[in-house]
């Protein structure tokens, strides 16, 4: 079968170190107002899951065909990662900031990890075992990436890596990552852009400050 064509959309490297964390940077400069929405059709959720490596390139194919003969669910599908994802970083936000997170959000994260598990199985993966997802029909297997996403929060959420959830330094950054810097001191979601921002800034002030 000919192979489709999948748009790859400007997506961020993957600095978060943790998949959910990544998903939320699919709407880039969150806090500018010419944010840039990454996610506009099922076929830019693929690319990302490409981008990711959580699917493989037969599996994009395929889901993207189901997705042209399904296109009202493809859309709803978007939505509902779109949602997940607004509420994934507001969890998380608010945990980096030693704040509770908004009930609200945890009702839409747990409405859909109660959809996602409903579908979750344990498969043999070589010598050991490995998660896997049921999908009854094609629409179903659409869902894969939404469940993916959900799981990968849980787990966060469940895990002693919580704590270590971190906002870039930047103010008009706040790109959320998990610092896994052994001297826990990772303050910036990407060195090249804003530590580097930052380092230009302050050696700016200090030169000011010796002219005066
Ligand atoms: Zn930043």
């Amino acid at each position: 079968m000919a192979e489709m064509n999948i748009p790859v959309p400007n997506f961020d490297n993957n600095l978060g170190n943790w998949l959910c964390l990544d998903f939320t940077h699919t709407l880039q400069d969150r806090y500018n107002s010419d944010r840039n929405e990454l996610l506009h059709s099922y076929s830019d959720l693929l690319a990302w899951g490409l981008h990711m490596g959580i699917l493989k390139k037969d599996e994009a194919q395929q889901l993207l065909r189901i997705a042209e003969q399904h296109p009202q669910v493809a859309s709803t599908l978007v939505n509902n990662a779109v949602s997940l994802r607004e509420a994934i970083h507001r969890i998380f936000y608010t945990i980096a900031e030693d704040s509770t997170p908004p009930q609200d959000d945890m009702d839409v994260l747990n409405t859909l990890l109660a959809r996602a598990m409903s579908h979750a199985c344990i498969v043999p993966e070589g010598d050991r075992f490995s998660w896997e997802w049921s999908a009854h029909s094609d629409t179903e297997k659409l869902e894969r990436i939404n469940w993916l996403v959900v799981r990968s929060a849980a787990d966060l959420l469940t895990s002693d890596k919580l704590h270590s959830v971190r906002a870039c330094a930047a103010e008009d950054c706040r790109w959320l990552f998990l610092d896994i810097s052994k001297n826990h001191s990772r303050r910036w979601c990407d060195m090249e852009t804003c530590g580097n921002q930052a380092k230009a800034r302050r050696h700016y002030s200090r030169k000011k400050s010796v002219s005066i």
